[in-house]
């Protein structure tokens, strides 16, 4: 077999990696720089960006370990059964790696993951070897996010916790019998046994560190975890009921969801086309309006079509006001903060400064106008001193005088 060189491992692991959304920017239009054509690309991998604890966005180095593997995960390309050139990096090729880019400010930290080769325990010794040598042997100060494998000994993920900032382990697939059909080898007990006992080490550490200045840290920008979307046949309320209960069980930081995207030479079980992108963006919406928006997670499955599906055609908050009708129109003057929230068009921010505003003077409709993308989105949903939508709210067709036009395609565009 030929040698590979650093520059050849870096393009396949970097590569392979970028399935992995729990880092990435999806959703926009393919578009490149080969042959010497323009500048930049929408398509590249191995640099990623973040957001850290404090809120910042950083760039992270993107890759796997190795792309061997010895499961066979139907959805996933690095599987035993594909055919696909593989490489691995050696802990310290990747210590190396990570040094090299973060001295030239390409990258202020890594996310590192791997397929498993020989054993889960001997991969993840070997992922813990990585952030080992960077924290003890060169004082690496900067993010490290690591998957971790949730078949692999408590005692070496508890490891990996204590020198990375955040640990991850993927559900994988939202419901446990499209784990067991897709991923033969994988187990979800044992997964949630695993995020359960990163959640256990996440606290009693914290309450440690509380305590005494010199406890160590375990993964002080906690879990998150990934799902794939659209490979079984789980519906968006199936999704959303999945994700809440991991939030309540296990503090998660984040829930990503994955789109799943047809690979080479896939097996029979998948489907043959991909989800709309748009599915995915609909359940990030939908995530928000449970973390941030107050919505409960059966509140967001209302939302939900017969199928069980959200809209694609619409965000699922407006989905929800066009369903519950009754609970608008909000006095933008009097309304809580609760129910200034629920209006479509109003996010957290615009509800902070009307809240801040009106305490000094009653606000108008060219008022919120200021806060809101759209004020004709807005319009139906609230009252203020000049203005009250009459029967705008009920109207029959409201949700297709509310949902985005779709583009017209210029017949002779370039
Ligand atoms: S264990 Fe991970 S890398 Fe291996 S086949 Fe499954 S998803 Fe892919």
């Amino acid at each position: 077999m030929a040698v590979l060189t650093i520059l050849q491992k870096l393009e396949i692991l970097a590569d392979a990696a970028k399935y992995d959304a729990s880092c990435a920017s999806s959703g926009t239009a393919k578009r490149n720089s080969l042959g010497g054509k323009g500048l930049g690309s929408t398509e590249g991998m191995g640099i990623c960006h973040a957001y850290a604890p404090d809120g910042r966005c950083i760039s992270l180095l993107k890759i796997l370990l190795t792309n061997h593997c010895v499961f066979d995960c139907h959805y996933c390309i690095n599987r035993k059964s594909s055919n696909v050139v593989r490489a691995r990096f050696s802990p310290q090729e990747v210590v190396d790696l990570t040094l090299a880019f973060y001295r030239r400010n390409y990258i202020e930290g890594l996310f590192l993951s791997s397929g498993i080769v020989k054993s889960s325990n001997h991969t993840m010794e070997q992922l813990v070897e990585v952030t080992r040598i960077l924290r003890e042997e060169h004082d690496f100060r900067g993010y490290i996010h690591l998957k971790t494998i949730p078949e692999a000994d408590a005692e070496i993920v508890h490891q990996a916790g204590l020198y990375a900032d955040r640990v991850s382990i993927n559900v994988e697939l939202p419901t446990d019998s499209g784990l067991t059909r897709l991923a033969p080898d994988k187990d979800a007990r044992q997964i949630e046994g695993a995020m359960g006992r990163v959640k256990s080490d996440i606290s009693e550490l914290k309450d440690a560190h509380k305590r005494f200045k010199h406890a160590p840290r375990f993964a002080p920008a906690g879990q998150s975890t990934q799902m794939i979307v659209g490979a079984d046949a789980a519906t968006d309320a199936d999704i959303v009921g999945k994700a809440s209960r991991l939030y309540d069980s296990f503090g998660l930081r984040r829930v990503y969801y994955s789109a799943f995207s047809p690979i080479p030479d896939a097996s029979a079980v998948l489907p043959l086309k991909r989800p709309p992108l748009i599915r995915e963006h609909r359940l990030y919406q939908s995530d928000w309006l449970m973390r941030f928006y107050g919505y409960k997670p059966t509140e967001v499955m209302q939302a939900t079509e017969a199928d069980g599906n959200l809209p694609l055609d619409i965000d699922p908050k407006l989905a929800w006001a066009l369903k519950f009708r009754e609970q608008f129109p909000v006095d933008v003057n009097r309304a809580t903060r609760e129910q200034l929230l629920r209006v479509p068009g109003l996010g957290v921010k615009a509800v902070g400064r009307i809240l801040a505003s009106r305490r000094h003077r009653s606000l108008r409709l060219d008022d919120v106008a200021l806060l809101t993308q759209s004020v004709t989105k807005v319009r139906p949903f609230i009252c203020t001193v000049d203005w009250r939508p009459v029967l705008l709210t009920d109207r029959a067709d409201l949700r297709s005088l509310l949902a985005p036009k779709t583009e017209q395609l210029e017949l002779f565009a370039a």
